[in-house]
């Protein structure tokens, strides 16, 4: 079963931000594939974890893009040290996926190592 069309979408699905048509395509692919069920349900106890985020006054993305474009360009990087924080960003890029990628099998599906203890306890809970 080729899962990569529907897998990018789990995230968006849970969030509520899909299409009609497009939810119906990933309900009916769901109803075939374990894996993705359980994808999506690791997604939607990691988003039950999470505080909401505060409300957003209309025009906020407006405001914020003018400040950015009257902000004057940063100033450019050094080119000896340009090199260096790009090895710097390569490392901490690749110790973060071993972190997201450390997931471990339970008897709940898929569940990361960094789930705290209370969310997978709510996942469990009735
Ligand atoms: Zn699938």
């Amino acid at each position: 079963m080729n899962c990569r069309p529907y897998r990018d979408d789990l995230q968006a699905l849970v969030d509520g931000e899909l299409s009609e048509q497009r939810q119906e395509e990933l309900r009916l692919h769901l109803a075939q594939c374990a894996r993705c069920r359980a994808r999506r349900d690791l997604l939607a106890a990691l988003k039950a974890c999470l505080p909401a985020p505060p409300p957003v006054s209309p025009g906020f993305g407006q405001s914020v893009m003018k400040r950015l474009a009257a902000r004057p360009a940063p100033p450019r990087l050094a080119p000896r040290l340009a090199p260096r924080l790009a090895a710097f960003a390569c490392v901490v890029a690749i110790v973060a996926a071993g972190a997201l990628l450390s997931v471990r099998r339970s008897r709940h599906g898929l569940e990361p190592d960094i789930l705290p203890d209370h969310c997978l306890a709510a996942r469990c809970g009735p």
